[in-house]
């Protein structure tokens, strides 16, 4: 049985020390009211002008090396960066992306030539990325991807379709997972991760719009469109792989159980003012489930940080963590004494609406929470 190891990790002193810096920055940017803080920031809160503000002080591309524009600091020292932009609700979707793991997938698979001219661009905070994977007959699984990529002359043609697309309409660039040749025995062949620059010739982006009418899903079509050879990621027939370890990055982090955390500070305060003792209770729960939920999110830091690729722990925690998140609305929604409205000038009824309106997508979103299970399944020689 290979069991998951989720081993005690400290921070280090420095990360501490970085700790305070970023609530420095924070408070100061709230105080001149750039940012208003927000559920679910970190998908649906893009501020081009926040983002470059944070590359500009490092927060970006921390852990990438300094040639490629990034500052060579710690996975840990990373964590915790993060932690404190998602506890403050800050505006940080624009860059999130490139900087959880199309920064870390070219890095790790891409050319020279794509390591200089992307990575420094996204550290800066001024290039956006949009995941490619999933496809109106390929979710949970993506080995039925069709969006077909052939050879033309120096080059390649794409056509095909990718859906849910989160912020392509803002986005500079796609990774897309398209396929390049038959799927074979194991279904995974013929994938390859190519990079589609969104303003190309035959791209098209249409919005699906949310039940409040916000513009955040895209539907993304490919007629014909040229993709130059030096836009595809590694090897031809190389995808599956490069984008089982992408889905490591895109699981393994502190936002999948702090989208909701702006609204869990609001119900902690408020439960203050209630002489209520079986919600102190539940609260009190709350907080410690978030306190254990830390602790296993920073052993995962901690095993990025030796190079592991955690892909089962990723994957117990997300599911643990979108779990946790849809308590926080469940007991705020009981404590609730109003209608919530994303309209209201009371902070605790938009965070409320907020996490009402995108919480149906936590537990789908980068794998569905049943995925999930059977991967922790799988870790577990259970299947
Ligand atoms: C907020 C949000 C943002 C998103 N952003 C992006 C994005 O930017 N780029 C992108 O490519 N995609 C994005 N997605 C899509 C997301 O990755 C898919 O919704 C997800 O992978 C599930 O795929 P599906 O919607 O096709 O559901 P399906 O795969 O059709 O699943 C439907 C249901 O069946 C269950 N199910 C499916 N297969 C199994 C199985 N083998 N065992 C048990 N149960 C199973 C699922 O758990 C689910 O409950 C986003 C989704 C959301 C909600």
């Amino acid at each position: 049985m290979t069991a998951f190891t989720f081993a005690t990790q400290r921070l280090p002193a420095t990360a501490e020390v970085l700790r305070q810096e970023v609530r420095d920055f924070l408070a100061e940017e709230q105080a001149a009211g750039r940012f208003q803080p927000v559920c679910d920031a970190w998908l649906g809160s893009f501020d081009p002008d926040f983002s470059q503000r944070l590359g500009a002080r490092g927060y970006i591309g921390m852990t990438w090396p300094k040639t490629y524009g990034g500052h060579g600091r710690s996975a840990l020292e990373r964590y915790v960066v993060l932690e404190e932009l998602l506890a403050a609700g800050a505006p940080v979707a624009a860059h999130w992306i490139a900087d959880r793991q199309m920064g870390p997938l070219i890095l790790r698979h891409g050319s020279e030539a794509q390591k200089q001219r992307y990575l420094p661009e996204m550290a800066r905070g001024s290039a956006y990325w949009a995941i490619g994977m999933s496809e109106p007959g390929a979710g949970s699984d993506l080995s039925a991807v069709r969006s077909k990529l052939e050879p033309d002359g120096d080059g390649w043609r794409l056509t095909g379709q990718k859906i849910w697309s989160s912020g392509a309409h803002d986005c500079h660039y796609m990774m897309a997972l398209v396929r390049s040749g038959p799927p074979g025995d194991s279904r995974h062949e013929g994938l390859t991760n190519v990079i589609v620059d969104l303003r190309a010739p035959g791209v098209t982006i249409r919005p699906i719009r949310l039940l409040d009418g916000g513009h955040h899903f895209n539907e993304v079509f490919f007629d014909d469109v040229f993709i130059p050879a030096d836009q595809v990621v590694g090897e031809v027939g190389d995808g599956w792989r490069q984008v089982t370890e992408e889905l490591a990055y895109e699981r393994s982090g502190p936002e999948r159980f702090l989208t909701t955390f702006p609204l869990l500070r609001a119900v902690v305060e408020r439960a203050r003012t209630l002489a209520d003792p079986y919600l102190h209770r539940e609260v009190a729960l709350l907080v410690s489930e978030l306190a254990a939920l830390r602790e296993l999110s920073i052993s995962i830091a901690g095993m990025l940080e030796r190079g592991a690729n955690p892909v089962v722990e990723a994957a117990l925690v997300k599911d643990a963590g979108t779990q946790f998140e849809r308590k926080v609305t469940e007991i705020a929604e009981r404590m609730a004494c109003q209608m919530p409205s994303t309209a209201s000038a009371d902070g605790f009824s938009v965070w409320l609406a907020q996490s009402i309106y995108h919480g149906p997508g936590f537990t789908l979103r980068g794998g569905t929470n049943e995925i999930l299970r059977g991967i922790v399944a799988r870790g577990l020689g259970l299947r």
